[in-house]
C-alpha cells in the first residue's frame, strides 16, 4: 500500500481514524453475528427460544457499535458535545485505539500516521466538550528536545530561566506562558511528565511531543483531558525539535476561561 507521508507540519487528519473506526465497527458486527450464528444449532438444543434471545442481544450489541461509531463521527464533525463525549473518549482510548492499531498493522498502514489521526480525533473530542479552564489549572507540557541542544541554560524545572535569545521554540513558549499566565513545564521523559502532572494537578494538559509519546501520554492520563500538539523534527527524533507556537496559542484560546 502506498502511503503519502504526512509530516508533523501537515494538519493531522481525523479521516483515517474515522475510516478505520468504520472498518473496526464492521469487523465487530461480523464477529457478533458469527458468535451468534455458529453456536445457534447448539443453543436450540438447550432451549428452542434461546437462539432468538441470543439473536436479540447480538442485534442490540451490533446496534450499539453502529450507533457509537455514528455518534463519534458526528461529534467530531460538528465539534459539539452531543451525547456521552467523555465516555466515547474512554471507548476510543481504551478499546478502539488498540483494535485500530491492529487493523492498521494488518493492512500495512504506518503506525505514526494512525497515531496522528488518533491525536486529532482525541483533540476533537476534548475541544467538543467546550471546557473553559482557569489559567492556573492548565499545564503546558513540553519535551526537553524542544530546547536547543547546545544552549547552556537548563530550562528543565524552570522555563523562565531562558534568556530568550530566540534560537529555539522555548522563547515563544515563554511568551505564551506570560501572555496567558499558564504553567509551562519541560519534562525529560514520561516518568517526569507523570510526576509533574501529579504535583500540579491540572484540569487540562496541553502536551507537545512526537506521535508515540503523545499517544501513550493521552492513554496514561485518561480521564484527564489532554490536547496533543505534534512537534516537528527537522533534525530527526528527540533532537532540536520545534513546535509551532501559534498552535498552542490557538488551543489555549479555545479552552481558557476569560
Ligand atoms: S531561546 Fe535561547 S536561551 Fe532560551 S532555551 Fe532556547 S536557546 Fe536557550
Amino acid at each position: 500500500m502506498t502511503i503519502i507521508p504526512e509530516t508533523a507540519t501537515t494538519p493531522p487528519r481525523k479521516r483515517l481514524f474515522v475510516t478505520l473506526m468504520g472498518v473496526t465497527c464492521l469487523i465487530v458486527v461480523a464477529a457478533i453475528f458469527l458468535a451468534w450464528w455458529i453456536p445457534n444449532r447448539g443453543l436450540a438444543n438447550i432451549h428452542p427460544n434461546l437462539p432468538h434471545i441470543v439473536g436479540i442481544v447480538m442485534m442490540v450489541l451490533s446496534g450499539a457499535a453502529i450507533l457509537g461509531t455514528g455518534l463519534l463521527v458526528l461529534t467530531t464533525a460538528l465539534g459539539k458535545d452531543i451525547l456521552l463525549t467523555r465516555f466515547m473518549r474512554l471507548v476510543v482510548i481504551k478499546f478502539l485505539l488498540p483494535v485500530i492499531e491492529f487493523v492498521g498493522r494488518v493492512i500495512g498502514l504506518d503506525k505514526d500516521r494512525i497515531r496522528q489521526s488518533f491525536i486529532a480525533m482525541n483533540n476533537s473530542l476534548v475541544t467538543s466538550q467546550r471546557m473553559k479552564v482557569k489559567p492556573d489549572r492548565i499545564l503546558v507540557l513540553l519535551p526537553h528536545c524542544i530546547q536547543l541542544s547546545d544552549c547552556e541554560i537548563k530550562v528543565t524545572g524552570n522555563i523562565h530561566k531562558c534568556v530568550q535569545c530566540g534560537r529555539c521554540s522555548i522563547k515563544g513558549l515563554v511568551d505564551i506562558g506570560r501572555k496567558y499566565s499558564v504553567d509551562i513545564s519541560v519534562a525529560t521523559g514520561g516518568t517526569l511528565a507523570r510526576k509533574v502532572i501529579v504535583e500540579k494537578r491540572p484540569k487540562l494538559v496541553l502536551a507537545v511531543a512526537c506521535e508515540r509519546d503523545l499517544t501513550s501520554g493521552i492513554k496514561d492520563c485518561y480521564p484527564l483531558p489532554v490536547i496533543g500538539i505534534l512537534n516537528e523534527r527537522p533534525f530527526g527524533p528527540c533532537f532540536n525539535t520545534v513546535v509551532d507556537v501559534s498552535k498552542i496559542d490557538e488551543a489555549l484560546e479555545q479552552v481558557l476561561e476569560k
